[in-house]
């Protein structure tokens, strides 16, 4: 059962976060596992501004004009982790076509920053795909997160109406080439289900992700952020989710989380404690 904060504490949460004017997805989203993640001191931050280069037709991120990059960031986003006492830290980003390294450094001082200054925090970072630049990879692998987690969204037959501007094979690329550089590192993926793909279009993604030796996956529902965006064709049954979670765990994932109120960052912490077992 999923444990219940008052909501007292969540808005108490919440309005520190504003203080130390960092974006977390938890609240942009609007996450309906807001209080039980902050209730187990997990928290998704979003650096490198709220303006993404990239058009996924069902993200409700704003585009064009990215900001520019704030020094100041991994120090205020330190801040918000001491005062929070979080255990689990995700750091995602969106995508910064317009920097030379995609933002690569940026994700690797935040890293570094805490690491440095809370030992026992835990580090996963949603990362984009670099414009698969390896070079920007292995710069913030070096800083060594607990966790590499890029996300590739959709089947391989959706890319074009659902990721444009991306590819799933640079996508799954990224997540092979995390386990050439830094094996020891667990690496985690994300499909969203809703989009119009079949149940074997799901096991095929699945599979491919398994090729690249990717350990963690979720598998969320869709839900269209406004009618503009790309509509929902399917809402997935429970029975469904746990159909695609058995299939997971069959094809050797060590952590999975499958269902219609599932993020990407949903019981992070689980996963990572998975590949601590293995
Ligand atoms: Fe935040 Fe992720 Fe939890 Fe949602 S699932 S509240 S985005 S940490
Ligand atoms: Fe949204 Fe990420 Fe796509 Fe950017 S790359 S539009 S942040 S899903």
């Amino acid at each position: 059962m999923k444990p219940v904060i008052e909501l007292s504490k969540v808005n108490e949460v919440k309005k520190l976060l504003r203080r130390t004017k960092l974006n977390t997805v938890c609240e942009e989203s609007r996450c309906p596992n807001i209080s039980e993640c902050f209730w187990n001191r997990t928290a998704t931050f979003m650096i490198l501004g709220d303006r993404c280069t990239r058009g996924c037709t069902f993200c409700n991120v704003k585009r064009k004009y990215p900001q520019p990059v704030d020094p100041e960031e991994p120090y205020r986003l330190l801040d918000a982790v001491r005062k929070l006492d979080l255990k689990y830290v995700v750091i995602t980003s969106v995508t910064r076509d317009d920097l030379p390294d995609g933002g690569a450094s940026h994700f690797a001082e935040c890293i570094r920053v805490l690491k440095e200054n809370v030992p026992d925090v835990k580090v996963e970072v949603l990362v984009p795909d670099f414009r698969g630049r390896r070079e920007a990879l292995e710069r913030v692998l070096r800083e060594g997160p607990d966790v590499l987690n890029h996300n590739i969204e959709t089947v391989k037959r959706l890319y074009p109406k659902v990721r444009i501007g991306s590819s799933y094979e640079r996508s799954l690329n990224l997540l092979k080439v995390s386990k050439e550089v830094a094996p020891h590192i667990p690496t985690k993926s994300a499909l969203i289900v809703g989009f119009g793909e079949t149940m074997e279009e799901v096991l095929e993604a699945m599979a491919d992700l398994r090729s690249v030796n990717c350990d963690f996956l979720t598998v969320g529902q869709y839900f269209a952020p406004s009618l503009k965006h790309y509509p929902v064709i399917k809402f997935y049954s429970r029975e469904e989710f746990s159909l695609l979670e058995r299939e997971a765990y069959s094809l050797g994932f060590k952590f999975v989380a499958c269902g219609p109120e599932v993020r990407s960052s949903y019981r992070a912490f689980e996963g990572w404690l998975a590949s601590q077992r293995s």
